[in-house]
């Protein structure tokens, strides 16, 4: 086995780790996957937001830039993160918001056209939210929900997609990474068994961003989400994204119809005219603070690129799994070991993990629990050196016994 001053010597992306606020601290951070830390020049860049844009420029911000930065920032994250040709992405709003916009605008599409689809296809272990919101558009519009039951160690396969999908599917709901297994689903085969079924697809894209390679133009993918505060380290309640493509965006009617995706806002005319493209899929006023935030994060991922934030995350997660193996005999792996199949975090399942991450905490080493007793072990790419991996598990071997 290699050692981790191996590997952190032979890192290509080594270097990035310096640019977070925290890095060189002695704390193990386990949770990149639930909140980035944060860029070291996001606090001076919030600072000349404030002193110079907000402070200075005053209301006239918003015709300089603000007004187009949901989709000048959309088109960043397309190019950069999404494999998405610019005029598809919007930055704003929540994932759970969003999800309710493109859900809600995607069944009626379809129940124009097909009256008989009428089914949402959605797995057991979709996160939360997404089978929330998916539940009540469902109330809300005489839908039902067809579950895919899935393995809370693995996820969605081509196979179980294939019997639930046909003649009554509107809509398909997938994660691409599971939150909970790390579970990485075929997008494009997926994507095109939903396709030949006749139903559109959407993807929430929340635990791939910025840690796994998406190509939504080339896998034809309809619908898009994602949020920005995981992989992207945009901070706590950054804006999320929505991408539609191209193709639909004229077709679909999304249900929250305010004023900044009107075809002209500042008409503020009787009635409401939706925007071309994409900014029909705006509501209110972009969250610009948050995007400023999100901005440096970005920057390091282009520069860093994808692909190689990929190799890193692989060799990030087969490390975790190799030193668990050895160090963790009692732990089973409730992740992929094909790393294939898996993205970029690793859980661990043992009964006893909901204490040992309350004991991890109070010793700086943080990871997150998820039930049914999952330790879970997120590794940021750009953040997250071999040795943290390194000193991580060996905190776990420790407060296991
Ligand atoms: C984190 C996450 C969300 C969060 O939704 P919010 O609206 O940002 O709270 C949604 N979906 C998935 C798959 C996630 O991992």
């Amino acid at each position: 086995m290699s050692t981790a001053t191996d590997l952190d010597a032979a890192d290509p992306l080594a270097h990035f780790r310096e640019r977070f606020v925290g890095a060189a601290s002695d704390l193990v951070y386990f949770d990149g996957n639930s909140l980035g830390r944060p860029v070291a020049a996001t606090a001076g860049r919030l600072g000349t937001f404030v002193e110079q844009e907000w402070g200075g420029r005053l209301i006239r911000g918003w015709d300089e830039r603000w007004m187009d930065l949901p989709t000048t920032l959309g088109d960043d994250l397309a190019r950069i993160c999404l494999g998405a040709a610019a005029g598809q992405t919007a930055a704003g709003d929540s994932t759970t918001v969003w999800l309710y916009k493109l859900m809600r605008a995607a069944v009626d599409h379809v129940a124009r056209t097909d009256p008989d689809r009428t089914e949402i296809v959605i797995d057991t272990d979709n996160f939360p939210t997404d089978r929330y919101v998916a539940e009540g558009i469902a109330a809300e519009r005489g839908l039902s929900l067809r579950w895919i039951e899935v393995d809370t160690s693995a996820g969605v396969t081509p196979e179980q997609l294939r019997e639930v999908v046909g003649e009554r599917t509107a809509l398909v709901v997938l994660n691409h990474v599971a939150y909970r297994s790390a579970w990485l689903a075929d997008a494009p085969e997926l994507t095109r068994i939903a396709h030949d079924a006749g139903a559109l697809v959407l993807w929430d894209l929340c635990h791939s961003a910025g840690a796994v390679e998406v190509e939504l133009d080339a896998w034809d993918v309809d619908l898009a989400v994602g949020c920005s505060y995981k992989y992207l380290n945009g901070g706590p309640g950054s804006p999320a994204f929505g991408y539609v493509a191209e193709r639909l965006q004229d077709e679909l009617t999304q249900p929250i119809q305010g004023w900044m995706g009107h075809a002209d806002p500042f008409l503020m005319g009787p009635g409401y005219t939706p925007a071309a493209g994409i900014r029909r899929f705006i509501s209110g006023t972009p969250p610009i603070l948050g995007m400023v935030a999100m901005q440096a994060m970005l920057e390091l991922v282009e520069q860093a690129g994808i692909e190689a934030i990929r190799a890193k995350s692989v060799a990030l997660t087969s490390y975790a799994v190799e030193l668990a193996d050895a160090a963790l005999p009692e732990v089973t792996l409730a992740s992929p070991r094909d790393p294939a199949r898996r993205g970029g975090h690793v859980t661990l399942h043992h009964d006893r993990m909901r204490e040992v991450t309350a004991r991890l905490w109070q010793r700086d080493v943080i990871p997150d629990y998820r039930d049914p007793g999952g330790l879970r072990i997120g590794l940021s790419p750009l953040s997250t050196s071999f040795d943290e991996v390194e000193r991580g598990i060996a905190a776990v071997a420790e407060a296991m016994r």
